[in-house]
This record gives structure tokens, sequence and C-alpha cells, in this order.
């Protein structure tokens, strides 16, 4: 049944009341999740399917930003870039692909994979698995309770018999530069969703979206200049990502100035017009600013049961907010890996550990993720940056493994060394370092940079996660000529 402005209300296993003075309607459900992104989504399907009647707050686009703004286009726009890049490594193929990239071709192909900014996919699944779908902005207003405001000012208000799952994600930062709002610059939202190239981008940043953004743009045909305040790119992994990458997206005609700040920037006939504290003045049509996230969390009600707004939401391994016994917050909200794939994990661990509360158990045997613990966020964290070359690395870098207090040792290898590598690519550049745990003989991390690395690092991911013994990865046989035979290179390697 849809009833009210795009607010659609199942009666069958809710209860309703309507409060005489206001005419507010009240409706109870088991859980209430606030925001349906790809984590609100999950959650809501592990609540239910463990029976729990569940309602879903939106205020904007089923899918979050993942499907619309993030993950989907950016991938959707770096696939043909990569598989060009790929190709022009492979003698005998190199020449038929030395052209342009087929720029409008590559939009509409991103357009496509976001359903044109529909989210008529992903109502139809929620539905199916049986949640209910309020279309509005909704904010706490006081314990197990949120009050939805629909598009059209119709207010109800949604009460939780078990739980609140706050999953309301992050949006873009921006930086505190005098006169920034007027000159319209682009966010991820921007440089994911534009339908047209622009001929010079400017990119601040020097993290996964800049350098993604940076090296798609830079292929599709823009003139990119790289502004990056540190020492270089990707400094949440090891120095060498950074490193390498930046080589490449130089070599591929963009402009990469590391150390270097924005001190303003105007628009001026119709150009944006940067100034860096080096006094370089740099001309461009679009300029992007890839310079943080921030939590969705300034205007969700969360004064109404004592949390401050704006901020962060700290939980505890199985995603309940500290000080409380019924409020969750998973994904990025609460900044413990803005990634999806370990939003998604967060999801089925809170939504088992709801309904396991609510039946008064607290470990059924029958779930795969055990003790309701997100315990791979502290150690195991896999990441892809989706540049030329790739950038995958999962658990500690050598520097926080020591900052941990680990005794570690990094092997590194270029993949040279790997048969497999040169097959797939001539001249492949790219290197592997895994960081030894030399107490226990574990991998504390793997870092691997190359192309086509993206789809080997769960073969790391699992080392990592199942803490798999160093004489154990002997008898893990990678097959000849691929490239996992960096594996062997690293053991032998390790082993001296
Ligand atoms: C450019 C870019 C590329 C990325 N690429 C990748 C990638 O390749 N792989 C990867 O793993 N991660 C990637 N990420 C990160 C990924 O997008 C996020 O980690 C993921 O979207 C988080 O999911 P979420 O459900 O927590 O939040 P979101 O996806 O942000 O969803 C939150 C939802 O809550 C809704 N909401 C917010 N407030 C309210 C309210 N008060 N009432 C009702 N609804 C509300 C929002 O409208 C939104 O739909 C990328 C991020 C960016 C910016």
């Amino acid at each position: 049944m849809v009833s009210g402005a795009h607010t659609r209300v199942a009666t069958s296993h809710t209860t309703h009341q309507t409060d005489p003075m206001t005419e507010t309607e009240t409706i109870a459900y088991d859980v209430v999740v606030l925001g349906a992104g790809p984590v609100g989504e999950n959650l809501a399907d592990r609540t239910r399917a463990a029976g729990l009647t569940t309602a879903v707050v939106e205020s904007e686009l089923i899918g979050g930003e993942c499907s619309y703004w993030a993950c989907m286009p950016s991938k959707a726009l770096l696939r043909p870039v990569i598989a060009r890049a790929d190709a022009r490594r492979v003698p005998g193929l190199s020449q038929s692909v030395q052209g342009p990239l087929d720029a409008a071709a590559v939009l509409a192909h991103r357009n496509y994979y976001t359903s044109e900014w529909k989210d008529d996919g992903q109502v139809d699944w929620l539905e199916s698995i049986g949640a209910d779908i309020y279309r509005g902005h909704g904010r706490l207003t006081g314990e197990r309770t949120v009050t939805v405001t629909a598009p059209d000012g119709e207010r109800r208000v949604l009460t939780a018999r078990h739980a609140v799952a706050v999953s309301t994600g992050s949006r873009a930062q921006l930086p505190d530069l005098p006169g920034l709002a007027d000159i319209k610059p682009w966010t991820s939202r921007e440089a994911t969703s534009a339908q047209s190239v622009p001929g010079r981008l400017v990119v601040v940043g020097g993290g996964v979206v800049a350098t993604e953004m940076a090296t798609a743009w830079q292929a599709l045909g823009s003139k990119v200049t790289v502004l990056v305040r540190g020492k270089g790119l990707l400094n949440r992994m090891e120095p060498f990502a950074g490193e390498l990458v930046a080589e490449a997206l130089n070599e591929a005609g963009a402009d990469v100035r590391t150390g270097t700040s924005v001190v303003s920037v105007s628009r001026e006939n119709g150009s944006v017009v940067v100034v860096t504290d080096r006094g370089d003045r740099i001309e461009a049509d679009e300029i992007l600013f890839a310079t943080g996230r921030a939590p969705r969390t300034d205007d969700i009600g969360l004064d109404t049961v004592g949390l401050e707004p704006g901020g962060w939401l700290a939980v505890d391994d199985s995603l309940r907010v500290t000080g409380t016994d019924w409020l969750y917050a998973v994904g990025d909200v609460n900044h413990r890996a803005l990634l999806t794939h370990e939003g998604k994990y967060q999801a089925r661990i809170a939504g088992a550990a709801i309904a396991a509360r609510a039946s008064g158990t607290t470990t059924p045997a029958s779930e795969p993720w055990g003790a309701h613990a997100a315990t791979a966020d502290h150690a195991a964290v896999p990441q892809v940056v989706f540049t030329d070359p790739e950038a995958a690395a999962v658990g500690l870098s050598l520097a926080e493994a020591e900052q941990a207090g680990h005794r570690v040792r990094a092997v590194d290898v270029e993949f040279s060394s790997v048969a497999g590598a040169g097959l797939y690519a001539d001249g492949y550049r790219g290197r592997a370092r895994m960081v030894v745990d030399l107490e226990e003989e574990i991998l504390r991390g793997v870092t691997f940079v190359g192309p086509g690395v993206g789809e080997l690092i769960h073969s790391a991911t699992i080392a990592v996660a199942g803490q798999v013994p160093i004489s154990r990865l002997w008898h893990a046989v990678p097959p000849y000529p691929t490239i996992s035979e960096v594996w062997l290179r690293l053991l032998e390697a390790y082993r001296g």
C-alpha cells in the first residue's frame, strides 16, 4: 500500500495509533533503520530474515551514496580507463587501442550503472524482503523514536521495540576557504555524475577519491592538476603506493603537485582561478575538492537522546552506540572504515546482534559470523584503489603495525620477478609488501600495487583475517603463470 507523499506503509505486521490532537500517526516496529544506503539495506535484510518488523527511512535515493555518487559511478568511469591501459601493455593488441576513449559512451555507461539516478530497482528489492519504506527526513525524537517528515511536510512517528539503527552515512567535507560556495566546486557527487568532460580540472586532495577521479577524468580528456597538501598521495597506505600512482598520473599527462595548499579560489569569466601557498595561479574549468568526509549526524536529533550532533558515532564491536542499549550506528557514520563492504559486514553483524538480543540469545550457532563482533574492522580491512596501477591493501601498513606495538618485518618484492606479471602486462611495474609479525609468524598486513592487483587482494585478506601461519602459507600454492606467484616470491624473500 502506498500512502502519503511517496511514503509506503505496510500494515500487516505493525501497530498504528493516531494522536487525535496532532493527527500524527505513530507506527510501532521492532526495528527502525535510519538511512537506506548499502548499509541500511543490508541491516534491514538481516532483521527481516530474523522475522523482525522493520521500517527503513530514506530522504534521498534508496541505495545511498554508493549506488549513485560513489562506488558504482566511479568504477563505471574507471573500468574503460583501466581496461585500455591494460590492453596498451599487451604486445599485438596495443596498436589497436592507442586512440582516445569514447567519453560520451563512457558517461552513458556510467549513467546506466546508476540507473539514471532512479531507485525503483532497490525499492522493489526492499519491498521483496518485507521492509516498509518511509520517504522523508528522519530524526530521533526521543529514545527508540524516529519522526519522519515526508517531502510534503506530513509527519509520522515510528517507534522501535528493539533497536534504531543509524546508517546515515557521510558527505563530502569542504575546507574553510572564503568564497568557496560561490564558485560551485565539485565534490565527489559532481565528480561521479558530471555529464560532460571539463577541459581543465583541478583536483584538491591526495586520497582515494582524489586519485581515482584524477585518473578517470585525465583519461576521459581533461587536463588534470592534482594539488596535495601532504608529501604524497594515498598517505594511509604504504608510501610506495602513492609514489607509483603519482608517477603514473604524471606519465598520463596529469600534473601532481605535492606539498601544495590552496589559499584562495574564485571564478573569473567562467574559469576557476586557484592560488596556492607556493604562489602558483592555476586556471581551470572545474575544481574538485576531495578533502575528506563528514558524518551525516548534524540533523538527526541526536541531542534528543543525550548525544552530541555532528560527530562520528562511537560504537562497540556489535555496532551499538556507547552508553545505549537500543541505538546502533552502522557504516560510514561510525567512522570505523568508510567502505561499502565493511559497512555491509557491520550490517550483517549488527542485524544478527539485534536479532539475538531481541530473542534473548546472544550467540546463535547458525550465524556464520559468530559472536556478533566486527573484529575485522580492527585488523583486516581490505581496500582497492582503482587507479592505474591499482593499489590494494589489507590490514596494517608497516608504520601502523609498529605504532600498534607489534614486532614486525616488512618483506618487499618487485612484480618484475613474477613470470605471470610479465605475461599480464609488458614491462609490468608494481610492488608487493607483506608485514610479518615476528612473534606470531603471521601477516599483519599486505599491500600490492600494480595492474590487476585488485583481484589479488582477497587472498591476502584470507591470510590476514585468518591469521594463517607463514608455515601454512607455503602450502597455498599459487598457479603458474599468474600474478599470484608474487606470494611465492614474498615467502622466499622472507625465508632469505
Ligand atoms: C567517490 C567515492 C567512491 C567510493 N568508492 C568506493 C568503492 O569503490 N568501494 C567501497 O567499498 N567504498 C567506496 N566508497 C565509500 C562508500 O561509498 C561508502 O562507504 C558507503 O556508501 C557507505 O554506506 P552507508 O550506507 O554507510 O552510507 P551512504 O551510502 O552515505 O547512505 C546513507 C543514506 O542515508 C540517507 N540519510 C542520511 N540522513 C538521513 C536522514 N536524516 N533521514 C533519512 N535518510 C537519511 C542518505 O540519503 C543516504 O541514502 C566511495 C566513496 C566515494 C565518495
